[in-house]
C-alpha cells in the first residue's frame, strides 16, 4: 500500500543527504512527490510503496535522522459522473495532478498532487472532494 508523508526539514537538517541514506538502509521505495526545500529548510512530501512493517520502520528512521514527519491521510477525489469537463480546475492545478486526455475528459492522477485544495471550490458542480481518512 503506498502512504504518502510530509517530511520536514529543519535549518540545520537541510543539507544533509538524509533521504538519500535512508533509501540506502531500509531498501525501500521512495517516491518524491514535491519538494520545497533549500538552506534554510522546508519540506519533501513523498511516497513510500512498501508492506506496513518496512513503511513504519522508514518513518522511525526520518524521525531518528532528527526530521519532522507527517502521515497525510486524505485524497482528493474526482467525480466523473458529475464532471462536466468545464476544465477550470486543470487550469489551476499546479502540479499537473489534473489534465485533459486527448478527448477533452479530465484525468487525475492522484500521485502528482500535493493537496494544496485549490481545485475544490473551483470545481461549479462540485465533483472533486478531499477525502479524509
Ligand atoms: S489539490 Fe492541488 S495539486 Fe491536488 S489536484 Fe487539486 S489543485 Fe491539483
Ligand atoms: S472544475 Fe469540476 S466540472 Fe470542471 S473540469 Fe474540473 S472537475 Fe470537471
Amino acid at each position: 500500500m503506498t502512504r504518502k508523508v510530509l517530511l520536514r526539514y529543519s535549518r540545520d537538517k537541510a543539507e544533509e543527504p538524509i533521504l538519500a541514506s535512508v533509501i540506502r538502509q531500509t531498501d525501500v521505495p521512495i517516491n518524491i512527490l514535491h519538494a520545497d526545500l533549500g538552506a534554510k529548510g522546508g519540506e519533501i512530501l513523498i511516497a513510500i510503496d512498501a508492506p506496513e512493517d518496512k513503511v513504519e520502520k522508514t518513518i522511525s528512521l526520518f524521525r531518528e535522522l532528527g526530521i519532522g514527519v507527517e502521515e497525510i491521510k486524505k485524497a482528493i477525489e474526482l467525480d466523473k459522473d458529475a464532471c462536466i469537463e468545464c476544465g477550470a480546475c486543470v487550469s489551476l492545478c499546479p502540479t499537473g495532478a489534473l489534465s485533459l486526455t486527448k478527448d477533452y475528459s479530465v484525468e487525475l492522477v492522484e500521485d502528482k498532487c500535493v493537496y494544496c485544495e485549490i481545485c475544490v471550490p473551483s470545481c461549479p458542480v462540485r465533483a472533486l472532494k478531499l477525502r479524509k481518512f
